[in-house]
């Protein structure tokens, strides 16, 4: 093998050890703080950033990955795309306006904010509409000078590529996309034109765009975009580079006119290497290949990536191999350092965003010196990974046994949906039209104190129990006064939808400072998947019984679906996703059941977070939503006739899943809809459903209390679309941010808008 290898990092965390990023930002939103404070924080912060990374002895440091909020709104607001609503008049835009277009002002609301690719990060979506753009403000050059003037470092300014920016906005039609291409060049190649006069030696220009499904129109703008920045920009030297699965048209992006590719070696299923074998690498190119999981949390085994890297370099001439992460770090945590409450075995197995440096390093180190000379960092690794792999809890053989046998797992319910309708009908007598909500009731102060106490020790269960009732019980009160027909206990018990059944569950463990940005300053600390998944003992059981002990109307039981809880967590990475999810359906089969001998006979299964699996090509998009579904059914397939299985979705757009959604064959799917404007019932309309639905008639996300009007015309105009006797009528989703004020009141204004729709049947 050639020892010349280079090492590079492609992006890396914003939110700081201790999350000190998001109080920055919080404290100045909330005028604790004054700009200058939050600007020499955050300076402070990138710097500290950009050393760590310096210090693990990175050939390649990327600089402009840092951001106030979002890296795509930078790259909006750099070429001056600001909205007319936000009064922007030309020039560099100031932080106020920045934010606003975050966040939303008194006089102008947020832009839109959605999935980054197929991860939890949310980016805010550009507005392009007719503005012209302008280089309002070199961005990634104010952060090149500044890592180099301030400390020392000569970095790799990281910018998103002009194909995937504009495939990631809005406001034009794509017809014009091609226009919109030659519009934005010009300020494009002055960006980087800027660069290299300030003497910058390498630009990182991510296209992860490049991943997803291209045409060849589409191919041929991406080789013109290159193609001109290389005649505007001779001798700056480009890396392009891509992330999260394997490039469409691999030849052709690696004949791009620039200096190196960046590839996904870990999520690409084995096709670069395949592609590599097939077509060679371009000999005057350098091959920036992602061998560390960008993404996941776990140590990586060394051997098996020294040999990767080895293979790698038969293709690539000597000393044009970059060795990297898969993608951005931004996706995983900071340091494994401060989780001290993890057994051995389990913090010796895991790598966060630094420990992944240190990795690249040491393989960096492998090749360059030998094996030998670092062959007992090698051996630690070997022997780390195989304590976690003997774990006994990894290898349960009862699980083992169950998941051979999913093939004959059950999945369908005893009697078709038609014929279970009129039997439920029979059983629950509901009017027609019937009302309900979607789990959660408003989480107080008080609610947050309580469970926090307990979890200190200084509540004891009984206590804790006690107050939860209580809550419980004027919850129910409160849904009977205002007339609602299926009542729900309120989720108190519950700080979040996956953690709570994550510590119930076998398989799973908690980090202390896990935290990962998901939008803005919110961060999440999602559960890690680390062993077998099974049932221990009832997790809902107790607090559903109650709730229906107090009511003689039906308390709907409410779990979290297989696919919403492995989508929301760090997943082991020795077996398949869709294992992993057979796991949890099993387990979650048997709270089902236990929740059904209770006496709950229906029982909502919630799954927000399918579409967030989907796979960011089109031709795997049914493989994927098969075993969703059918992860689903084997969760809810066992119970009785009579009970009703409801689920209920929010955060995206349906429309391209309605057939999947009628797969899961849920008697009732609550969904998000009014923030579609309608969109969804239209689609309703054209594709038909024929299962309980209630679509959304208010949105939940702003304490602003909805008419009675306005909710029945959300109603009056999905009965257009679908069948009144199968139609409920429910929020969008959970009211756990509301304020209960606001709660009661919109409530009361929806079982009026309700019975108003009633009497007009
Ligand atoms: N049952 C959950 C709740 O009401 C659903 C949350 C969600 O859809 N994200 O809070
Ligand atoms: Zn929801």
């Amino acid at each position: 093998m050639s020892n010349h290898v280079q090492t590079g990092s492609l992006g890396y965390p914003r939110i700081g050890e201790q999350r000190e990023w998001k109080k920055a930002l919080e404290s100045f939103w909330a005028g604790k703080t004054d700009e200058k404070t939050l600007t020499d924080t955050m300076e402070e912060l990138r710097l500290e950033q950009l050393r760590r990374q310096q210090a693990k002895g990175l050939e390649f440091v990327p600089v402009n990955d840092f951001t106030y909020y979002d890296h795509i709104l930078d790259t909006a607001v750099m070429f001056g795309i600001v909205p007319a609503r936000y009064g922007h008049e030309g020039g560099a835009v100031s932080l106020a306006t920045y934010f606003a277009m975050a966040r939303g002002s008194s006089n102008a609301v947020a832009s839109e904010m959605t999935k980054w690719f197929n991860t939890n990060y949310h980016y805010i979506v550009p507005e392009i509409g007719d503005s012209q753009p302008y280089l309002a403000e070199n961005k990634p050059l104010a952060a090149y000078r500044s890592a180099k003037e301030r400390a020392g470092i000569e970095g790799r300014p990281v910018i998103v590529g002009l194909y995937t920016f504009l495939k990631l906005s809005k406001g034009f039609a794509s017809s014009a996309f091609a226009e919109k291409v030659e519009q934005f060049l010009p300020v494009y190649g002055q960006v980087l034109q800027e660069l290299k006069q300030e003497g910058v030696q390498w630009v990182q220009i991510d296209e992860p765009a490049l991943v997803q499904d291209t045409t060849p129109e589409q191919l041929a703008l991406v080789e013109r975009i290159y193609a001109e920045l290389r005649r505007q920009v001779p001798g700056l030297r480009i890396l392009v580079q891509t992330y999260f699965e394997a490039v469409e048209h691999f030849e052709r992006v690696a004949a791009l006119p620039v200096d190196a590719i960046g590839l996904d070696f870990v999520h690409d299923r084995g096709q670069h290497l395949e592609a590599l074998e097939r077509h060679g690498w371009p000999q005057d190119k350098l091959l920036a290949a992602g061998i560390i999981d960008g993404r996941n949390v776990w140590r990586s085994d060394l051997d098996a990536k020294l040999e990767l890297a080895g293979r790698l370099s038969a293709y690539v001439p000597a000393g044009q191999l970059i060795l990297q992460p898969s993608s951005s770090l931004l996706h995983v945590p900071v340091t494994v350092d401060r989780e001290d409450k993890l057994g051995p075995e389990i913090k010796n197995a895991l790598a966060f965003a630094d420990q992944k440096l240190d990795e690249l390093a040491l393989l960096a180190r492998a090749i360059r010196e030998g094996q030998d000379a670092v062959a007992s960092e090698l051996a630690a690794s070997r022997e780390a990974l195989e304590s976690f792999r003997l774990l006994p809890e990894r290898n349960r053989t009862d699980v083992a046994e169950r998941l051979a046998g999913i093939d004959q797992v059950g999945d369908t319910r005893n009697l078709p949906f038609a014929e279970r309708f009129e039997v439920q009908q029979q059983k629950w007598q509901l009017p027609l039209l019937p009302t309900t909500t979607i789990g959660s009731f408003p989480q107080t102060k008080e609610v947050r104190q309580a469970r926090q106490q307990w979890r200190k020790g200084s509540l004891d269960d009984a206590a804790y129990e006690a107050f939860v009732n209580k809550e419980i019980e004027s919850c129910i009160r409160l849904q009977e006064e205002i007339g609602i027909d299926v009542l729900v206990h309120g989720e108190f018990e519950r700080t979040d939808m996956v953690e709570f059944f994550g510590e119930k569950l076998a398989g799973f463990f908690f980090t202390a400072n896990g935290w990962v940005q998901s939008y803005g300053s919110r961060c999440v600390k999602p559960p890690v998947i680390y062993a077998d998944v099974a049932f221990v003992d009832p997790m809902t059981v107790k607090e559903s019984a109650y709730a229906q002990s107090l009511s003689s109307r039906p308390v709907k039981g409410m779990l979290t679906g297989p696919v919403t809880i492995l989508n929301w967590s760090f997943v082991r990475d020795d077996m398949s996703r869709e294992q992993v999810t057979n796991q949890i359906a099993l387990a979650l089969r048997h709270e089902v059941e236990a929740l059904e001998s209770a006496g709950i006979e229906m029982i909502q299964v919630d799954e927000p977070a399918v579409r967030e699996g989907l796979p960011l090509k089109g031709r795997d998009h049914e493989a994927y939503l098969n075993w969703a579904v059918r992860s689903f059914r084997i969760a809810t397939s066992t119970v009785r006739d009579t009970t009703q299985i409801h689920t209920h979705m929010c955060y995206c757009e349906f429309h391209d899943m309605i057939e999947s959604i009628r797969d899961m064959d849920a008697d009732v799917i609550s969904i998000e809809t009014s923030r579609s404007h309608g969109e969804l019932i239209s689609h309703f309309e054209l594709q038909g459903y024929d299962h309980g639905i209630g679509l959304g008639v208010y949105d939940i996300h702003s304490p602003r209390v909805p008419g009675v009007g306005e909710m029945t015309d959300m109603i009056d105009r999905a009965l257009h679309a679908l069948d009144a006797r199968l139609f409920w009528i429910n929020p969008d989703c959970g009211l756990k941010t509301r304020g209960w004020s606001e709660t009661e009141q919109s409530l009361r204004n929806m079982v009026e808008a309700a019975l108003a729709a009633r009497e007009r049947l």
